[in-house]
């Protein structure tokens, strides 16, 4: 079957959806369909035409309510049978959450597609947690990793990560905090290296735990983590109480997303 369409993978960015791009924006305004995860702000498909057909293939840490195989046969077969399809994810959607994957299966297919890339919860998710990713005196670069790989993969070498300097930004990695705060200080990070966990990052229901990385697990279980979740490992951890901002809610935004 011919191809009509065009599949437009479209990062939503963390939750706030005011930092959503403009392309990501007209994206939304011109789709057909909208194929969407879990961590996307749902207010955001207020933004599409009345007759846009929206499907949820909501996904939550390491479980898949739609298999990926199935995620992939919907975007073939929608492409076949209509003009602008969009893959919408949280955050980037090259950063982690399997974008790439699907592309090349667009690509295998001849189907045309494009990337509209987002904010990303490791980066800004943080800053809204009032945590720079480097600083000048405390991480000259940083590293984003996944706290929960496939199974058969090579798993991550936590005490290879604990010996780099910067800042660790975990994705992914609550179930799994008891190993690797055990592993980081296994492999020499200290235990009073400064620690956080960021939930629900820039939206309304966003918290931010401080500590150290000796503490983070016990501070962890008493506080009820909830997801979405990112664990942070580093100095620039410090500065989160002075950079801390309460941001602007930009009514013309809002609003419109709720007409
Ligand atoms: N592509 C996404 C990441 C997908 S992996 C991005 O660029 O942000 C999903 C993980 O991202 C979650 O398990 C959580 O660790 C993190 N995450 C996504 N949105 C978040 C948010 N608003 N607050 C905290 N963590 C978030």
């Amino acid at each position: 079957m011919k191809n009509l369409g065009k599949v437009w993978l479209v990062g939503a960015g963390p939750g706030d959806i005011s930092l959503l791009t403009l392309k990501a924006h007209y994206c939304i305004q011109q789709a057909d369909v909208i194929i969407y995860d879990r961590l996307v702000n749902p207010n955001i498909l207020a933004w599409a035409p009345t007759n846009c057909t929206l499907i949820n293939v909501g996904k939550s840490s390491g479980y898949h309510c739609v298999p990926q195989e199935e995620i992939n046969a919907l975007l073939i077969r929608h492409a076949q049978t209509h003009r602008n399809v969009v893959r919408l994810k949280g955050g980037d959607p090259y950063v982690f959450g399997r974008g790439a994957e699907e592309v090349e299966c667009l690509v295998d297919e001849g189907i045309t597609f494009e990337v509209v890339p987002g904010i990303s919860s490791a980066i800004g998710g943080l800053a809204y947690a009032g945590i720079p990713v480097t600083h000048r005196d405390f991480a000259s670069g940083f590293h984003v990793v996944t706290g929960h790989t496939r199974e058969g993969n090579q798993q991550q070498d936590w005490r290879q990560l604990a010996r780099l300097n910067g800042t660790l930004v975990i994705v992914m990695g609550i179930a799994n905090l008891p190993f690797i705060c055990e592993e980081l200080l296994m492999g020499g990070k200290s235990p009073n290296t400064p620690a956080a966990i960021v939930m629900s990052a820039s939206r309304d229901n966003q918290r931010r735990l401080t500590c150290t990385l000796g503490t983070l697990l016990a501070k962890a279980q008493e506080a009820n983590i909830a997801p979405p979740a990112l664990i942070v490992v580093g100095d620039v951890v410090r500065l989160s109480d002075r950079l801390s901002f309460i941001p602007q809610v930009i009514d013309s935004v809002y609003s419109e997303s709720r007409s």
